[in-house]
C-alpha cells in the first residue's frame, strides 16, 4: 500500500537472538501462537493485518534500548507502536519486530510549572484526564484513543489548536532512544535540532520514551458538541460556518463535515442512516459568547443539536464511537488556500458520491495560534493555510477497497485548485517521497541533517520517512 513499505528482507528472527534478548528484557515478548498475539498485533486500520515475528512490550527505557538493539543487529524491520492509529499502518509489520509501547503509561503533571510529561505509550484519554484534574490542557487528538507521541510528532491537530497551537508547538523536551541505543535528551537548550525535528518530523529519529509539554489553563467546562442539518441546507451551512470562522475568537475550534447520521437515540429516526451536513467542535470560553457565535447556524434549524456546556474531556471523546478499530481506512488531507463558493460546489458534489456511509468529508478551520509560529520554527510548515480538507474514507470489507480508494484519489484531484503545501503527513494512508517533499518543503534538507545525525542507517523507516 504505502511506498514506504516494510523493506523486503531476507532476515529472520533467529531463536538464539530471542533467547539472548529474554535474558535482559523484563517485559513481555509475544510471538505467533501466543494467545495474546492477535489482539496485540491489531492496529486501527484494518487494511494492515500484519504478522510480526515478535512483539516486544517494554517495562522501561532499559527494555527499549534492548529492543532497538535487537532490531539493529538482526536487520529486521522495526515498527514502533503506541496508540496504533497510524492510518498508513506504520506501527505494524510482517516478519519484523513491533515495539509496543502501550506498557509505558506514566503521566506526571506539574500544576505549578504548568508542564505535563507522558511516557511513550500514553493516549489522549489518559493524558487529558490527568491535566484536566488541574484545569490544564494542551491541544489533544479529536479521538481519545490516539497515542500522544505519534500524534504530536506528526503535528498534533485538535480543537484547541487555534488557541494553543499544534501539540508539537508545545513540546519542551523529549527523551529518546536513538538507533545506536543511546538515550538523548532534546530540549530548548540541549540537542535543539532534535527537538525541532520531533515537531513534525514523526518517528524518524528514535523511540520517544518521555515527552514534556507546556500546559495551559482550560476550564474543564467548555461549550462543545455537534449539530447536523438537512442535506438540502448544505451550502448555507458551509457558508455560514465559514463566515463565523472568519475572524472568530481563537477559543473556537471546529469543523464542517458531510457525515452519515448514526442510529443513535439523539438522532430523529427519519435521519438515521442519512448523509447530513454537520458542524462539530468546541468553544473554550464563556457560554454566552459561544451561543452568540452559533446563533446564525441555529437559525437554520438543525435536526440534531448537541452543542451545550460540557466537560472538555467529554468533547474529546465525542468522535470515538464513529472511529472504531478494525475498519478499512484510506485517508488523505490537504491544506487549502480558502473556502470559496466553488469549493463548496465540490464539497456538495463529492458528498453525493462517497461510496461508504462511514466516510467523512471534512473542512477544518485553522489559523490563530498555528499561524503565529513561523514556517521554519518547527519541522512542520503550512502554517498560513486558513482551512484544511480531510478525506477520512472508511469502510468495511476488502471488496470496497477499489471504490473507496478511487473516490479519495478523485477527491484529492478535485481539490487541487485550492491545495497548498505543508500538510501534516499523519493524515495520509499512502505516503510517498513526493508527499514528504511537499510537506516539508525547504525544511527537508535540515531534517535530513538531523536524521543523518541520529539514524544514519534508517533503522526507523516505518514512518513518514526522511531518507538520510
Ligand atoms: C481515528 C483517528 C483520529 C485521528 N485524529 C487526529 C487528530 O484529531 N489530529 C491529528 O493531528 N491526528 C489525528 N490522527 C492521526 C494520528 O495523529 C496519527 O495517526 C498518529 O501517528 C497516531 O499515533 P498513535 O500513537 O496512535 O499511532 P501508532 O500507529 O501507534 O504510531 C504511529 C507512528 O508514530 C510513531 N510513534 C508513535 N509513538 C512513538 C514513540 N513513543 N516514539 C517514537 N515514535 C512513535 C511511529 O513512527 C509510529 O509508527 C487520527 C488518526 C486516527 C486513526
Amino acid at each position: 500500500m504505502t511506498e514506504v513499505e516494510t523493506a523486503p528482507t531476507s532476515a529472520v528472527l533467529e531463536a538464539d537472538a530471542l533467547t539472548e534478548l529474554r535474558e535482559g528484557f523484563r517485559g513481555a515478548i509475544i510471538e505467533p501462537g501466543d494467545p495474546a498475539y492477535d489482539d496485540t498485533r491489531a492496529v486501527f486500520n484494518g487494511m494492515f493485518d500484519r504478522r510480526p515475528a515478535a512483539i516486544l512490550r517494554p517495562t522501561g527505557t532499559a527494555d527499549v534500548i534492548r529492543a532497538v538493539g535487537l532490531a539493529r543487529t538482526s536487520g529486521l524491520p522495526l515498527a514502533v507502536r503506541s496508540g496504533g492509529h497510524s492510518v498508513a499502518g506504520f506501527s505494524s509489520c510482517d516478519g519484523g519486530i513491533v515495539l509496543d509501547l502501550r506498557t509505558l503509561q506514566g503521566v506526571r503533571v506539574d500544576p505549578v510549572k504548568r508542564t505535563g510529561r507522558v511516557q511513550g505509550g500514553v493516549n489522549w484519554a489518559t493524558f487529558d484526564r490527568e491535566t484536566q484534574q488541574f484545569g490544564l490542557a494542551v491541544t489533544g487528538g479529536r479521538v481519545t484513543t490516539t497515542g500522544v507521541v505519534g500524534f504530536t510528532t506528526g503535528s498534533g491537530s485538535g480543537w484547541l489548536e487555534r488557541k494553543l497551537g499544534f501539540a508539537c508547538d508545545n513540546v519542551t523536551r523529549a527523551d529518546i532512544v536513538t538507533a545506536d541505543g543511546d538515550v538523548v535528551v532534546a530540549s530548548e537548550d540541549e540537542n535543539e535540532d532534535l527537538l525541532w525535528g520531533l515537531k513534525g518530523g514523526s518517528g524518524n529519529f528514535g523511540v520517544v520514551t518521555e515527552m514534556e509539554f507546556r500546559l495551559h489553563p482550560i476550564n474543564p467546562i467548555v461549550y462543545g458538541g455537534l449539530m447536523a442539518f438537512d442535506p438540502a441546507k448544505g451550502r448555507e451551512v458551509m457558508r455560514t460556518w465559514r463566515d463565523i470562522s472568519d475572524g472568530a475568537p481563537e477559543e473556537l475550534g471546529w469543523a464542517v463535515a458531510s457525515v452519515v447520521a448514526p442510529p443513535e437515540p439523539f438522532v430523529p429516526e427519519q435521519w438515521q442512516g442519512k448523509r447530513m451536513w454537520a458542524v462539530a467542535g468546541q468553544f473554550a470560553g464563556p457560554q454566552d459568547e459561544a451561543e452568540r457565535l452559533l446563533a446564525p447556524l441555529r437559525a437554520f434549524g438543525p435536526e440534531v443539536d448537541l452543542f451545550q456546556a460540557m466537560p472538555y474531556t467529554v468533547v474529546q471523546g465525542l468522535l470515538d464511537p464513529p472511529n472504531p478499530y478494525g475498519r478499512r481506512n484510506y485517508w488523505r488531507a490537504h491544506n487549502v488556500t480558502g473556502f470559496d463558493e466553488a469549493m463548496m460546489d465540490k464539497m456538495l458534489e463529492l458528498s453525493e458520491t462517497m461510496p461508504s456511509p462511514f466516510s467523512a468529508l471534512i473542512v477544518l478551520h485553522m489559523a490563530g495560534a498555528i499561524a503565529r509560529v513561523s514556517d521554519d520554527a518547527t519541522a512542520l510548515g503550512g502554517r498560513a493555510a486558513p482551512f484544511s480538507v480531510h478525506l477520512n474514507t472508511m469502510w468495511e470489507g476488502a471488496d470496497g477497497d477499489d471504490a473507496n480508494i478511487a473516490w479519495t484519489r478523485g477527491a484529492t484531484e478535485a481539490f487541487s485548485p485550492w491545495n497548498s503545501s505543508g500538510m501534516a503527513l499523519n493524515f495520509y494512508t499512502e505516503v510517498g517521497q513526493a508527499d514528504v517533499a511537499d510537506s516539508f518543503g525547504a525544511r527537508l534538507e535540515r531534517l535530513r541533517t538531523v536524521k543523518r545525525r541520529y539514524d544514519p542507517g534508517n533503522l526507523f523507516r516505518l514512518n513518514q520517512n526522511i531518507v538520510p
